[in-house]
Parts: structure tokens; C-alpha cells; sequence
């Protein structure tokens, strides 16, 4: 690009940041100047009103609110669950619940990361009725969403909560015990299955297993970071 361009963009942005100090503006949002961001924001938008409004299954027809997911666009974390349970129903967030406190311990306390800085989603995106287990066909209808926003998101590391999640983002069929705590991979993302944190309420010996497993995550991050 030619010099005098360079300098004529930069003398335009000087005096944009002057109006805008001059309005009270001393922070410019992210989303406004990152246009990988704002792909994602308008992706994971597009993605969310679909949803909302989906009755592809008999789940549609028995849910409150359809449980989309929340989080960093841009996290590095990213945890599959398997379906919302009543408080998430009620209240349109994931892991809000008794399960959901131990989930947000696990990752605040445990893994020193801020809840809003992971990403949470779930396999089956509205409540089975009376906490059943979602069936084989409401998982057919209800994967694409999950497996879109892995897709926009693009996680560093992806943690598959229970079997539903495990499954999904493996290919194995084996039961939960036998895929945690090894390394699988989505679509070029590594994957560590472990235990559903509703699990762990009622099996304390459950935690060590699942901590080992953050543990793994962890070293994994920390290595990426190191090089
Ligand atoms: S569970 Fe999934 S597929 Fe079924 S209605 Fe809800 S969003 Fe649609």
C-alpha cells in the first residue's frame, strides 16, 4: 500500500478517536474492529435464531426455553453436555443447576479459567422430558446444531461431559468408562471424554477421575502455550 494511503487511513482513524473520546467512548468493543469476531458473532446469531425456532423433534413440543449455549466465542475451552435439565429449561441457560454449580466450580476453581471465558453447549439443545435420556432419534435431529457451533467456535480443546457428548464427538460406542481420560479427536480437535457432572453428585470416587482428566487438559493447554 502506498505511504501517503497508510497515512491519510491513519490520520482518519486519529480523528475518529477523537469524536469518539469526545462522546465519553475510551474503550472500542472488540466485535467493532475484529472481523474474525464479528464472523463468529453473526454466525453463532444466524445459528441461535434456527434454533429457537426449531421443531424438528418431539422435545419442541414439552421444552420451556430451548437451551442454546453460552460463552466466549473465542474460547479455548469449549464443554459438550448432553441435554438441559429443568433449571436449564427454565431458565434458557446450560449448567445453571446442582450439576451446573459443579461444573462451574470445576472449570473456576479447578481450572482457573472464568466461566464466561469457555464455551458450553450441549448435544440436545431442549429438556427430555422428566430428565430421561434423549433418544437416538432426538440426537439424530438435534446434533448438527452442536456440531455448527464447534464448527464456528473452534476450540483449542474440546471436554465431552457423559456418554451422549462422549459418543458424538468420538465415534465410539463404548461406554463412557472405558473413553474417558484418553485423547480422541473431532474434526482436527483434540477431545478428552469424562464424566457428566450430574454423575458426580451422587459418586463422590467419580471426582478424582474427572480431575485427572481436567488435569490432562490442562497440561495440554500449558504445553500449546510453551510451545
Ligand atoms: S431438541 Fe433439538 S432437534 Fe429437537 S426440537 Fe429441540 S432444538 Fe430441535
Amino acid at each position: 500500500m502506498p505511504k501517503k494511503r497508510i497515512e491519510k487511513i491513519i490520520e482518519q482513524a486519529e480523528s475518529r478517536l477523537e469524536i469518539l473520546k469526545e462522546l465519553g467512548i475510551d474503550e472500542i468493543p472488540r466485535e467493532s474492529i475484529d472481523p474474525v469476531f464479528r464472523r463468529k458473532q453473526d454466525a453463532l446469531e444466524k445459528l441461535r435464531k434456527e434454533v429457537r425456532g426449531c421443531n424438528k423433534c418431539e422435545l419442541a413440543k414439552t421444552r420451556t426455553c430451548v437451551v442454546f449455549g453460552e460463552g466466549d466465542l473465542n474460547a479455548e475451552v469449549m464443554f459438550v453436555g448432553e441435554a438441559p435439565g429443568a433449571e436449564e429449561d427454565l431458565s434458557g441457560r446450560p449448567f445453571v443447576g446442582a450439576a451446573g454449580k459443579l461444573l462451574t466450580d470445576i472449570i473456576e476453581r479447578g481450572m482457573k479459567i472464568p466461566r464466561k471465558k469457555v464455551f458450553i453447549g450441549n448435544v440436545v439443545k431442549c429438556r427430555p422430558p422428566m430428565n430421561r435420556d434423549p433418544s437416538p432419534e432426538e440426537v439424530k435431529e438435534c446434533k448438527g446444531f452442536v456440531e455448527r457451533q464447534i464448527k464456528i467456535i473452534q476450540p483449542r480443546v474440546l471436554i465431552a461431559l457423559g456418554k451422549f457428548a462422549a459418543q458424538l464427538l468420538t465415534g465410539s460406542e463404548e461406554p463412557i468408562s472405558r473413553i474417558r481420560g484418553k485423547w480422541w479427536e473431532y474434526n482436527g480437535i483434540p477431545v478428552m471424554p469424562t464424566y457428566h457432572p450430574a454423575y458426580l453428585l451422587y459418586n463422590n470416587a467419580g471426582k478424582r477421575e474427572v480431575w485427572s482428566d481436567i488435569k490432562q487438559v490442562l497440561n495440554y493447554l500449558a504445553k500449546e502455550k510453551t510451545g
